[in-house]
């Protein structure tokens, strides 16, 4: 016989694996196919993420190198984990061996260790370019200035562990939803500039990653291919 408690908490566990479940599926259903959702499970305990995973989600996002490395070493192999949070040069070689993607590369000092580790693990890693879109001041990101600087620079050509397959950028937080628009707007132009500039005939130069729990439909419309949304799925706020 379970005790009471114990049945409470099977009905809880299963509500919850239910509710990220649904969650998810409703937010693949909206995106449709082309894009991805990157669950972004930062502060989930690796129990939560492992229901997410039962319920189909491979791809996860994590902003922190040290959560990051502690849940892979728990979490099945075929999670493909996106390191979408600042990235400290000294802290590469903690996740170089397995991180799927970098979206938050910031300078070409940040390329060239990356290049270096992924040159160690005998692996090419994907990296995206953090763009700086946003009205406030808090955000990381490149501006235009600095990112055609690094795109620019003729160290890059000899990094061949790292492959720029794209640009991020996080949007203001605010109601002013025509100006979160416009700042992916903006962003999705300056990817198809740098394309045309830079990627021509590089069919890996194709990922634009935008879009949050609050912003992600309008990402969508504005041409992301991948999403980053946490709250939303495992509704913590
Ligand atoms: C936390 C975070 C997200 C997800 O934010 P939610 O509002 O929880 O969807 C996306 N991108 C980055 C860079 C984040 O740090």
């Amino acid at each position: 016989m379970l005790s009471t408690i114990e049945n409470r908490n099977r009905y809880l566990t299963n509500f919850l694996i239910r509710m990220i479940t649904a969650n998810i599926q409703k937010i693949n259903g909206e995106i449709g196919n082309g894009i991805k959702l990157i669950a972004v499970s930062k502060t989930k305990t690796a129990e939560t993420i492992l229901e997410a995973y039962h319920a189909g989600q491979k791809l996860f996002g994590e902003n922190k190198v040290q959560e990051m490395v502690s849940k892979q070493s728990i979490l099945p192999l075929d999670i493909e984990w996106h390191l979408i949070g600042h990235l400290q040069s000294n802290k590469v070689k903690y996740i170089a061996s397995f991180v799927s993607m970098i979206h938050s590369v910031d300078s070409i000092k940040l390329l060239e260790e990356i290049d270096k580790e992924g040159k160690k693990n005998k692996r090419i890693i994907n990296c995206l370019l953090q763009i700086y879109i946003a009205s406030e001041e808090t955000k990381f990101g490149l501006n235009k200035e600095e990112v055609f600087n690094i795109l620019r620079n003729p160290v890059l050509k000899e990094l061949k562990h790292i492959k720029i397959c794209g640009l991020m950028g996080m949007a203001s937080n605010t109601l002013d939803l025509t100006q979160i628009r416009n700042e992916f707007k903006n962003l999705h132009q300056l990817f198809t500039g740098i394309k045309t500039t830079f990627f021509s005939g590089d069919p890996n130069f194709k990922e634009l990653s935008m879009g949050m729990s609050s912003d992600y439909t309008i990402a969508v419309e504005e041409g992301a291919t991948l999403i980053r949304v946490g709250s939303l799925i495992f509704k913590d706020k």
